[in-house]
């Protein structure tokens, strides 16, 4: 597989962009490669720039459910740009928008909308910290938030994958109030919320964590933390950037049956086009600017062709069967990557929720940070490599979700299972 064009694309543009990609991970650098410059994508695959073509499990990192270019949704944003591509004044899709949300989300009587993850969860602190008038936020080791200052504190994603959890430039003052916790370990948060009495304003998560790879909630642990937090006056935030309308139309919450009292958004709900909203309880999100206090705001906020994006591709997730076929297909792939791998001797630690999956190089359990920290990333680097120049576009860290789109055949999902088989057997 040739990567001339790319690997000179890449040379041209660590010229004028810091380490050649606007987004760490995009690098391939932990994975000893250097990344495909990718021309276009279409349905389950993608192209590079020296025309090779791939299985795509990354989706642009979660938003493309229906795969790339779904017919609709070109034909809708299409149509939309034809009428302007931003006012930064009010329109009628954002209503449309937010009432398909409020609606699918249990935890949502309110929503507002951003233009990215980063914003909905700085701007969903910033909201609970006001109606709180607490400081102190409670976040998970290995989950990660977007970039914003206080949440660079043991963050997962890029962060865990190039080892700067804490990152230079976050003054420790303003790092000081972010707790971190275990993932999975209640005791954990119960110990942190008992020495941090009445300064609690939040507790932020991942509630299927997907950025130090997929590591689903324990029995119980997402119920115990809506019991401490209603208990102790903590408003609970699940970050649902990721797993929202993706394990289920109604999200993680829908498939756990624990409502939080804010649920952060992004990805999917803008259907490829830079969205993000963050929502919750009435009486909380009324607190926000111009009904309350709390300022929050954006000049693309609620972008037109963002709306129509996000419309379209909810539309489409409402289709009868629709999770359910993507649960069967992603079983099947998931399982088939296990298979291959105990069959070459060499264990992984395979998780999944829905569609989304992962396949850790351990032998052990996965359940937290430390756990999944214990990986043998330089393995997985060698089984990247490999599934690459077979033709699969896997996410290029261990840390990280694998995503299942409605476009992968059945085809698609024997080749990726063939080319583990293979993979797997350069590793063990
Ligand atoms: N929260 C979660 C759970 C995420 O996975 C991400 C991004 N992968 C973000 C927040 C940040 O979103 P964005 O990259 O759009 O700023």
């Amino acid at each position: 597989m040739e990567h001339t064009r790319s690997e000179q694309l890449f040379q041209q543009a660590s010229q004028v962009i810091p380490g050649g990609v606007n987004s760490p991970v995009r690098a391939f650098k932990s994975v000893g490669t250097t990344p495909c410059f990718i021309k276009k994508a279409s349905g389950s695959r993608i192209f590079d720039e020296d025309g090779n073509s791939y299985i795509d499990y990354v989706g642009s990192w979660g938003p493309m459910i229906l795969g790339h270019c779904h017919p609709q949704v070109v034909q809708a944003v299409t149509a939309a740009l034809e009428s302007g591509s931003s006012f930064g004044a009010p329109t009628e899709l954002e209503i449309t928008l937010a009432r398909m949300v409020i609606d699918a989300v249990p935890s949502i009587e309110m929503v507002r909308m951003v233009s990215s993850g980063t914003e909905a969860t700085m701007s969903a602190i910033r909201l609970a910290r006001g109606y709180t008038g607490r400081d102190k936020i409670l976040k998970f080791s290995g989950c990660y938030h977007g970039h914003a200052d206080a949440l660079l504190v043991k963050a997962g994603s890029g962060a865990a994958t190039f080892g700067v959890p804490d990152s230079p430039g976050v003054p420790a003052d303003f790092a000081k109030h972010t707790l971190t916790a275990e993932y999975n370990s209640l005791e954990s948060v119960k110990a942190l919320v008992a020495e941090n009495r009445e300064q609690v304003a939040c507790i932020i998560l991942e509630p299927i964590a997907g950025n130090m790879g997929t590591v689903p909630p324990r029995e119980g642990f997402l119920e115990g933390l809506r019991e401490l937090c209603t208990n102790e006056g903590i408003i609970l935030i699940f970050d649902e950037v990721m797993s929202g309308f993706r394990v289920a139309y109604g999200g993680a919450q829908e498939v756990y049956g624990v409502t939080p009292d804010m649920t952060t958004l992004g990805k999917i709900i803008g259907g490829g086009l830079p969205v993000g909203a963050f929502g919750g309880k009435r009486e909380i999100m009324e607190k926000l600017s111009p009904s309350g206090g709390v300022y929050q705001a954006g000049t693309l906020s609620g972008n037109p062709l963002a709306m129509t994006a996000g419309i379209a591709t909810l539309t489409l997730l409402q289709q009868p069967g629709f999770y359910q076929q993507l649960e069967e297909k992603s079983a099947r792939l998931a399982d088939g990557i296990a298979r291959a791998a105990r069959d070459a001797g060499y264990p992984i630690y395979s998780t999944r929720v829905g569609s989304m999956f992962c396949a850790f190089f351990t032998a052990g359990d996965v359940h937290d940070w430390p756990t999944a920290a214990a990986c043998d990333t330089r393995a997985f680097a060698t089984y990247f490599r490999a599934m690459l120049a077979e033709g699969v576009y896997l996410a290029p860290s261990q840390f990280e979700t694998a995503f299942m789109s409605q476009a992968h055949t059945d085809t698609d999902i024997e080749a990726t299972i063939a080319a583990a088989r293979k993979s797997f057997k350069l590793i063990a």
